[in-house]
């Protein structure tokens, strides 16, 4: 049974409460709870069932319920929630729960080297292991609440599993064949077993609930979850900008998971930095951009919060999420149901397990140039269909396996494009191009680095013209096969060593070599150095226009185009049982004014704003939602022309 379309509005209630802390809930009134949800527009709201400190808010046959709980938290969230029309999920949190991890030590992760993950000394928990008998408690807990609630949803937290060597996981890894000395058997059997723990729960929670949401949190939404995605009902993506997760991340991410078939929503948070910030209140601006851009992106929307231990909700903090609520709420009939108009796409290095972190560098880089010259993309893997992308980026090292070679081949042939940079291209295990199509021979690392590079004609608009250093070093590669050099390689004097080197940074360039730095055929670019991870770490603007102008090639009628600023995204989003695209323009700056913080305090608004959108067919109107205001449209070779007159913040522009 498909389940309901995710809510809108929703709030993440944490409660992690100290079993020490008296008086939990004395404060509560579950009218002045539901009360305070509705003047926030919120209607859903994911309560607490088992905290991370291992304690249950709710009358149980566990002897986990805190010890100071003076009411029956959760049974009264849910009844008087569900009066209102609000929905409730309920929260349990499964890898850390420091209530059992003190009665049984014994099911603690255990690292290869015999120390436990996290430890009692240091105020940090302790993380279970998902593959001890912990479980089981944590099955039954589960159809505890299942029987005991009416569940719209189950949230299952910190689904994390180490490379743990507890005897249950060795006895585990020898039963499979595995090796324990081995860390990528480590890092399979932990793979396998949160697999087995998301495929069992998601069976036993279904025997009794066929309807329920059921949402399997990490922090981060991946294409390693792919074998178990039928476990999940929708997606949850995780990302506190200001708590570590920064403002690259769900743009990026919710442009893989939007392509997976399941409803989704982004999650931040209220707080100024991060979870359990008690006391802080984001800049209501910062709030704003968080919301607004998971709207834009066609995602629902989640604010993190904490109640406090007494049970009251605090009021500033549903005054701020309230100022924002009411207007996403005001969006939403623009934003239903809507799905993103693409043009192209980055592959995702997730998919061959050679990202760097939760953004990639060089995913990052790709991400950054595309949004800043405001072109329509998703982030895909190998399983995803490919057809209506008319471009491909490979990004830095992105090497191609036997069978990832032929789809790119078929899509070549079909008359896709291909732009790929340094590695990728190569077979995984040898260094070799396997992409014939690509048009270059390897001949090894780059002699020279930093060395230099000089764009000829077809890539240089708009770079200064003269030699530009690149950062990191790339591969020698050869034209072949009737590819072109459309920018060639500088080498410096000698590289810096202790033998000899020059003033305080890189030596400079001394000739043009016989090594082309970027080698163009009909249908595909190749840049020869990590061109995407060097922009996301040095910002030099060159980088970002020599893959603009290579790609202007193959795009050169992309879906937006606009004269708004690199601080400004745009999105195209299509809601077809309306018969209309939403174009959102999106104007927060973050800045890293702070040393701990990125922050946004102000919005600057941006006044006539040109923007033209390529669509199917001529639009009857455009006009400003939710606003209404009508747009004067100009239609011409396939492209609606407007003027925006003003962007405070966020404006939709809707073509009907
Ligand atoms: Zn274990």
């Amino acid at each position: 049974m498909k389940p309901l379309p995710l809510a809108f509005r929703q709030i993440h209630l944490d409660f992690h409460t100290s079993e020490q802390i008296p008086g939990v809930g004395r404060r509560f009134s579950a009218e002045r709870f539901v009360r305070t949800l509705q003047e926030a527009r919120v209607n859903s709201v994911t309560c607490f069932s088992k905290c991370h400190h291992g304690m249950i808010y709710h009358d149980t046959r566990f002897d986990a319920r805190h010890p100071y709980l003076e009411v029956n938290l959760l049974k009264e969230q849910v009844e008087a929630c569900h009066a209102a029309g609000i929905r409730v999920p309920i929260y349990i949190s499964v890898g850390l729960d420091e209530h059992m991890a003190r009665q049984h030590p014994e099911w603690v992760e255990v690292t290869a080297e015999g120390k436990l993950r996290g430890a009692p000394l240091q105020a940090a928990w302790r993380k279970l292991c998902l593959n001890s008998p912990y479980v089981e408690y944590v099955s039954e807990q589960t159809q505890e609440v299942l029987s005991m609630f009416e569940t719209d949803g189950l949230f299952f937290d910190i689904i994390h599993q180490g490379q743990c060597c507890c005897r249950w996981c060795i006895a585990g890894m020898r039963e499979e064949g595995l090796n324990p000395e081995v860390e990528a058997d480590r890092q399979a059997f932990a793979r396998g077993v949160l697999a087995r723990l998301k495929l069992r729960f998601a069976e036993e929670i279904r025997a009794v609930n066929q309807e329920c949401l059921i949402f399997w949190n990490s922090g981060h939404v991946e294409p390693g979850i792919r074998p178990v995605l039928h476990t999940y009902s929708h997606l949850e993506l995780e990302s506190l900008p200001s708590g570590g997760w920064g403002y690259d991340h769900f743009p990026l991410t919710v442009r893989y998971a939007r392509n997976l078939g399941l409803d989704h929503l982004g999650m931040t948070g209220k707080f100024q930095k991060t979870w359990a910030g008690f006391g802080e209140f984001k800049n209501q601006p910062a709030l704003e951009y968080e919301c607004f851009t998971s709207l834009a992106e066609g995602s629902k929307v989640s604010v993190g919060d904490q109640l406090h231990p007494d049970g009251e909700l605090t009021a500033a903090t549903y005054q701020l999420i309230g100022s924002v609520y009411r207007q996403v709420e005001a969006r939403e009939p623009w934003c239903a149901d809507a799905l993103a108009v693409t043009e192209l796409a980055i592959f995702n290095p997730e998919a061959l397990g050679v990202q760097d972190g939760r953004v990639d560098t060089s995913a990052g880089g790709a991400y950054r140039m595309l949004l800043e010259a405001h072109y329509q993309f998703d982030l895909v893997d190998a399983e995803m269909d490919w057809s209506r992308y008319r471009v491909l980026v490979l990004p830095d090292k992105i090497r191609l396996d036997a069978a990832l070679a032929g789809k790119l081949r078929e899509y070549l042939a079909a008359g896709g494009k291909v732009i790929a940079s340094h590695e990728s291209g190569l077979a995984p295990d040898r260094d070799e191009f396997v992409l014939e199509e690509l048009g270059v021979r390897l001949l090894g690392e780059a002699r020279y680095s930093p060395d230099f590079v000089a764009a000829g004609s077809e890539l240089a608009e708009g770079v200064l013209p003269s030699e530009h250093v690149m950062y990191d070093r790339g591969l020698e590669v050869e034209a072949v096969g009737g590819a072109r050099a459309l920018a060639e390689v500088w080498h410096p004097y000698f590289n810096r060593t202790w033998e000899h080197f020059c003033s305080h940074r890189h030596t400079p360039a001394e000739k043009r070599s016989d090594f082309p730095a970027v080698v163009g055929t009909e249908n595909t670019v190749y840049f020869a150095h990590p061109l995407f991870a060097s922009h996301m770490r040095s910002g030099v603007r060159t980088y970002k226009l020599l893959f603009l102008n290579a790609l202007r090639r193959f795009l050169p009628d992309p879906l937006v185009e606009t004269d708004a600023p690199t601080t400004a995204h745009v999105t195209l989003m299509r809601q077809e049982q309306e018969g209309r695209t939403v174009a959102h323009l999106l104007h927060y700056i973050p800045e890293q004014r702070y040393r701990e913080i990125q922050t946004i305090e102000d919005v600057i608004p941006l006044y006539n704003v040109a923007l033209t959108v390529r669509l199917q067919a001529e639009p009857r109107r455009a006009y400003l939602a939710p606003e209404g205001t009508e747009l004067p449209v100009t239609w011409s070779g396939g492209q609606a022309r407007v003027t925006v007159p003003e962007v405070r913040g966020h404006a939709m522009v809707v073509f009907e």
